[in-house]
């Protein structure tokens, strides 16, 4: 068995609002394999994205362990846990958050040149992502000159631009109408695959 990507053990997280406790996550234990992609299900208010908040390590508020390739988070300062961050995991969000301002291309481009890539290689890997998504003919779009489903699919081939091992994505496609979510999910579930990455996707 190979060692897990994720290995969660007794989370736990509770908000307090006046004198009432809401106990969101009760002790979570689970492991995600290399190359899992694993969804989590429930309804609105049930804890998924506080679970993958604390996955994506904020660095407070919750109890219990949670480990990154056999790195405990606890034991990371803020900086060990920007490296994880940056290095490890890709985030993907219900609202794309791309950068309206810059083309799919440079959307997809940036995050690799921060981790410190060629721009020449950063572009080839975004031409090559954004092919994978059927947006070769829409590189040069900004957001708003794309539809739901083709910005949603810019910000999955940016999450997966510096190869992540663990794609975080809470409700990927939870904005767009049924027909749209379902190819955009297929899409990025066969990329994921084809990666090689692990994913832990919230969805209602
Ligand atoms: P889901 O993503 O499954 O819809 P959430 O993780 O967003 O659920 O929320 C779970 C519960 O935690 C909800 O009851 C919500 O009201 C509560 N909650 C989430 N964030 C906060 C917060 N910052 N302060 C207080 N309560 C919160
Ligand atoms: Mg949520």
């Amino acid at each position: 068995m190979s060692e897990p990507i994720l290995s969660v053990s007794g989370l736990k997280r509770s908000f307090v609002q006046g004198d009432v406790t809401i106990e969101v996550l009760r002790g979570v234990d689970f492991d995600l394999a290399p190359g899992e992609i694993v969804a989590l299900l429930g309804p609105s208010g049930s804890g998924k994205s506080t679970l993958l908040q604390a996955v994506g390590l904020p660095g407070g508020g919750f109890a219990g362990s949670i480990r990154i390739d056999g790195v405990e988070a606890a034991s990371l300062d803020n900086e060990g846990r920007t490296k994880v961050r940056r290095e490890a995991l890709g985030f993907i969000y219900q609202f794309h958050h791309l950068r309206p301002d810059s083309s799919a291309m440079e959307n997809v481009v940036l995050p690799q040149l921060v981790q410190g890539h060629s721009e020449a290689d950063a572009l080839v890997r975004s031409a090559e992502l954004l092919g994978a998504l059927g947006l070769a003919a829409r590189v040069d779009h900004k957001p708003s000159k794309l539809s739901g489903g083709e910005q949603q699919r810019v910000a999955v081939a940016r999450a997966l631009a510096n190869r992540p091992r663990l794609i975080l994505a809470d409700e990927p496609t939870g904005n767009l109408d049924e027909g749209t979510a379902d190819v955009v999910f297929g899409q990025f579930v066969e990329l994921v695959r084809a990666e090689g990455s692990a994913a832990l996707v919230a969805t209602h």
